[in-house]
C-alpha cells in the first residue's frame, strides 16, 4: 500500500481510488497546474481534499454554493481534519474558529466563496494562513456563456497570480470550449496537466422518443414508476407549472421549480425533494448545480436540452448511488425551432452563437442516432466504447424502431436545410 492509498483509508475511510482520481490526485500534489473533469458524482472533493492534507500550508477552495461548502466543512470535521469556511452564512463564532485556525497555522482547508475575493483584507489573509494551493470547484462557473455563470470567479485568475502557488480546478463540464474559457481564465492561457475521465454511467438507460403528446407520454413515463424520486426538465416555466399541476392531478406527488419562484419556495422543494420518497419536480434547468440526492431514479425530458453537455448533465442527476436508473428524452421539431430561436435570440457574439447551434446538432444527433446511444454520446466526450445494451437503440424491437422512420426523416430535413 503506498502512503496515498494508506492515507486514503485512514483519513477518508476508502479502501481504494475510483477510476481516476489517483493521477489527479498526484499531479496535485506534486503541484502542478491541474484541470479535473469528471462527470457528477466521480469523487472530484477528495482529488482537492487528499492533497491538501499532503502538502504544507493551507489549500484554498472556491466554491460557487454556501451549501455545498458548508457540506464539506462538516463532512472534513467530522473526519478530524483542520477545515473552515468563510461565507455570508458564518455565526460570528464559526467566523472567529476560522481566524483563530489561520493564526495557529492549523487549518488545512479554507473554503471561500467567490464573492469574498472582493473584500479587502482577503489576500493578506491567504497569505497570513500560508496558501500554498488554490483549488477551484465548478470551474465551469468562470465560463461567461454557460448558465451557471459566475462574475466573481473573474477574479481568481487575479488571485492566483498574486499568491504565485498552483491551481487545480475541477468541473464535470466536458466541452472543449468551456475548457479553452477555464484555461485562459484561471491559468492564463498556460495549459495545465488536464485529466479528462470516466464519462459512462452504465446504470443510467438513455431513451429518446419523438413527441406527439407530451403529456401523456411523460405521465406515462411516471405512472410506470410511480413512489420512485424523479425529476421532469421543461424548456419553460410555464411548462413546469402546467405539467407539474397535470401530474398532481393524477395522484403523482409533484412539485413545479424554476428561477422565476422567490428563493424561499424553491428552498422548500429541494428540501422535499431531498427528504420525501416519491416526489416528482417539474423544473428547468434551474434544478441543478446542489442537488445532491443519491437515489433519484429516473430524468425525464419533456422538452429537448439545448445541448448535449445539457442533456448529459441533467440525465447524470439519476442514479448517483449506481443502481439502476431511467430516462428519456422528448424531442420534435417545435423544440428544434424553440432552441434554435433561444441561440439566434440571445445576446452572445456570433462565433459563440455558431457553437451553441453546434451543441444543439450534437445533441440531435444523438436524438437521431440509429445506433447505440451511449457510445454516440460517450464518444463526444472523446471515450471509445462498445455496444451498452441499455439504450433504446440496442434494445427496441425492430418494429417500433421501422414505425418512428417516417418522423425522423422528417427531422433530418429540418436539420439539413434549416429551415424552421
Ligand atoms: P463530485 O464532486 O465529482 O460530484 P463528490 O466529490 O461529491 O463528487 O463525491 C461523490 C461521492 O463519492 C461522495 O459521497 C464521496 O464520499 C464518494 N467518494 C469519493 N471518492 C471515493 C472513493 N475513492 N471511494 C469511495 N467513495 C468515494
Ligand atoms: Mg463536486
Ligand atoms: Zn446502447
Amino acid at each position: 500500500m503506498t502512503d496515498l492509498t494508506a492515507r486514503l483509508s485512514r483519513v477518508f475511510g476508502f479502501s481504494s481510488f475510483r477510476p481516476g482520481q489517483q493521477e489527479i490526485v498526484q499531479s496535485v500534489l506534486d503541484g502542478q497546474n491541474t484541470l479535473a473533469i469528471m462527470p457528477t458524482g466521480g469523487g472530484k472533493s477528495l482529488c482537492f481534499q487528499l492533497p491538501a492534507l499532503c502538502r504544507e500550508g493551507t489549500t484554498v477552495v472556491i466554491s460557487p454554493l454556501i451549501a455545498l461548502m458548508r457540506d464539506q466543512v462538516r463532512g472534513l470535521q467530522e473526519l478530524g481534519v483542520p477545515a473552515g469556511a468563510l461565507t455570508s452564512g458564518n455565526t460570528d463564532e464559526e467566523t472567529e474558529d476560522v481566524f483563530r485556525a489561520v493564526d495557529d497555522g492549523t487549518l488545512k482547508l479554507l473554503y471561500m466563496a467567490p464573492e469574498r475575493l472582493a473584500a479587502s483584507g482577503t489576500l493578506s489573509l491567504l497569505r497570513r494562513a500560508n496558501c500554498t494551493l488554490i483549488a477551484v470547484d465548478e470551474a465551469h462557473c468562470v465560463s461567461q456563456w454557460g448558465h451557471d455563470f459566475r462574475p466573481d470567479y473573474l477574479r481568481i485568475g487575479d488571485l492566483r497570480r498574486m499568491l504565485d502557488v498552483p491551481l487545480a480546478a475541477f468541473t464535470a463540464t466536458a466541452d472543449a470550449e468551456t475548457r479553452d474559457e477555464i484555461v485562459s481564465r484561471l491559468f492564463d492561457g498556460m495549459a495545465p496537466a488536464t485529466f479528462l475521465r470516466g464519462f459512462d454511467r452504465p446504470n443510467i438507460r438513455l431513451a429518446f422518443r419523438v413527441k406527439d403528446s407530451p403529456r401523456r407520454q411523460i405521465s406515462e413515463f411516471a405512472a410506470a414508476r410511480r413512489g420512485q424520486s424523479g425529476i421532469v426538465y421543461c424548456a419553460t416555466r410555464a411548462r413546469t407549472e402546467t405539467l407539474a399541476q397535470a401530474l398532481s392531478a393524477e395522484g403523482h406527488n409533484s412539485r413545479a421549480y424554476h428561477g422565476g419562484m422567490d428563493s424561499i419556495e424553491r428552498r422548500v422543494v429541494e428540501q422535499a425533494f431531498q427528504v420525501e420518497d416519491g416526489l416528482i419536480v417539474v423544473a428547468t434547468v434551474a434544478f441543478g448545480m446542489g442537488i445532491d440526492k443519491p437515489d433519484i431514479r429516473w430524468v425525464a425530458h419533456a422538452d429537448l436540452p439545448k445541448s448535449i453537455e445539457g442533456y448529459y448533465q441533467e440525465i447524470g442527476r439519476a442514479g448517483r448511488d449506481g443502481a439502476p436508473a431511467d430516462t428519456l428524452t422528448l424531442y420534435g421539431p417545435d423544440d428544434i425551432r424553440l432552441r434554435r430561436s433561444q441561440v439566434d435570440e440571445g445576446l452572445a457574439p456570433p462565433e459563440r452563437k455558431s457553437a451553441d447551434h453546434a451543441r444543439l446538432n450534437s445533441l440531435l444527433g444523438l436524438a437521431e442516432a440509429t445506433s447505440c446511444r451511449r457510445q454516440v454520446l460517450l464518444s463526444y466526450f472523446g471515450e471509445e466504447s462498445q455496444p451498452c445494451g441499455n439504450c433504446d437503440l440496442c434494445t427496441l424491437p425492430a418494429k417500433i424502431f421501422n414505425a418512428t422512420q417516417p418522423v425522423r426523416k422528417a427531422l433530418s430535413a429540418i436539420l439539413r436545410t434549416g429551415e424552421y
